[in-house]
């Protein structure tokens, strides 16, 4: 990617303070990044802005980007029917990503998904840490690497730290964070393993299930993730409304 393409970050088309609705209807005029350019819409959220549990996926893909819906698509359909197996319920639930345009590669007629990179990332987060304030769910859950990237930052492991609650102080309260595997991860998954992959996102969701209903998870809570880097840190209190949380 050339390195001179402009890239302000989202900042600038965030309204303060605002409420989910109105983050929803100043989003198609961000052009806090390139993605918004190829892409056919911005994708916001769905879901109840009250939710007690938020997840928090990596972008939208091919059919979310057409239908301007977040997890419509053959993840967004095992996804559903992971939460329904877990008892997580759908009203339960505010969906959303780190990042809110489709970012993919052209091939012939097709668009094929690319990763968005950290600077994506980056530039996206405002949206993220504005409907997170909106929100203030109890229980955030990061599907996949992007989501823990952007919330919780790169000293904590997707595989290592999944299944397990870390409880935060943030600006909204106690926050817990949950770690999962992306739902496109387990459809992604060689044939003989993919049973397994999709048992271990519904017992990480189980787990989000039972925070939402107050009980107690059965894990046992871990020791924090090491600290991050010092501009990390700095980087995480600037921007983040879950402090202490990593960025
Ligand atoms: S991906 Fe995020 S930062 Fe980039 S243009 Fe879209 S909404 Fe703005």
């Amino acid at each position: 990617m050339a390195e001179n393409i402009e890239r302000p970050g989202a900042q600038e088309w965030v309204p303060q303070g605002a409420g989910v609705d109105a983050l929803r209807e100043a989003a198609p005029a961000c052009r806090g990044c390139e993605l918004w350019e190829p892409a056919t819409q911005v994708v916001f959220s769905a879901g109840n802005p009250s939710a007690p549990v938020a997840l928090v996926g990596e972008q939208p893909g091919d059919q979310e980007d057409l239908r301007g819906i977040p997890f419509v698509g053959p993840a967004g359909q095992l996804l559903q029917r992971a939460m329904e197996e877990a008892g997580l319920a759908r009203e339960d639930v505010y969906v959303t990503n780190a990042v809110k345009h489709f970012r993919f590669a052209p091939r012939g007629k097709r668009r094929i998904h690319a990763t968005p990179e950290a600077a994506h990332v980056t530039a996206c987060k405002p949206w993220l840490v504005a409907e997170l304030a909106a929100v203030a769910p109890r229980v955030v859950v990061c599907l996949g690497a992007t989501a823990v990237r952007s919330l919780l930052g790169t000293q904590v492991k997707v595989m290592r730290d999944r299944g397990t609650p870390m409880v935060r102080e943030t600006s909204t309260g106690t926050t817990t964070f949950l770690v999962t595997a992306h739902p496109s991860s387990v459809l992604r998954v060689p044939d003989d393993a993919r049973d397994a992959a999709y048992a271990a996102l519904v017992a990480d969701l189980a787990v989000v299930a039972d925070l939402a209903a107050g009980r107690a998870p059965e894990a046992v809570a871990p020791a924090p993730p090491a600290p991050a880097p010092a501009q990390e840190q700095l980087a995480a209190q600037e921007e983040l409304p879950v402090g202490g949380a990593g960025s």
